[in-house]
């Protein structure tokens, strides 16, 4: 049985962006979201103890989720790298980072397209 994630919450988010050269200069797309999570999972060896945990978790258009960063303050991370605790935090917060990712590309590229709108308006005014 996986170590249980007692308390998780959002911590920093941004998009991770792909420079793109066009004949009227250079843009940049989002082509992923990342979300970095700190929660607490539980001991399973010492009752009553908890770890502090990070993850980061990329999440790209298609919806393909990554383990792109991670922490946990207990021995096994110091030694292994990569713990228990970390697989159980990870697991909890896999389906909420790529439900957000879902909506948060999707409101990027609106925004971004009434940007373009509203840039092309300008220089025809220029005009
Ligand atoms: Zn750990």
């Amino acid at each position: 049985m996986a170590p249980q994630t007692v308390f998780w919450k959002t911590n920093r988010a941004g998009p991770i962006r792909k420079v793109i050269m066009t004949k009227d200069g250079v843009r940049t797309e989002p082509v992923a979201m990342m979300y970095e999570y700190v929660g607490y999972v539980k001991s399973e060896s010492t009752p009553g103890l908890v770890y502090h945990t990070v993850v980061r978790i990329t999440v790209d258009r298609m919806g393909k989720a990554s383990l792109a960063g991670y922490t946990c303050e207990c021995k096994g991370f110091t030694f292994d790298k990569m713990c228990k605790h970390i697989k159980a935090l990870y697991n909890a917060v896999e389906r909420d980072a790529r439900n957000r990712a879902q909506k948060d590309l999707k409101d990027i590229a609106e925004t971004e397209q009434l940007m373009d709108k509203a840039r092309s308006a300008t220089f025809n005014l220029e005009l």
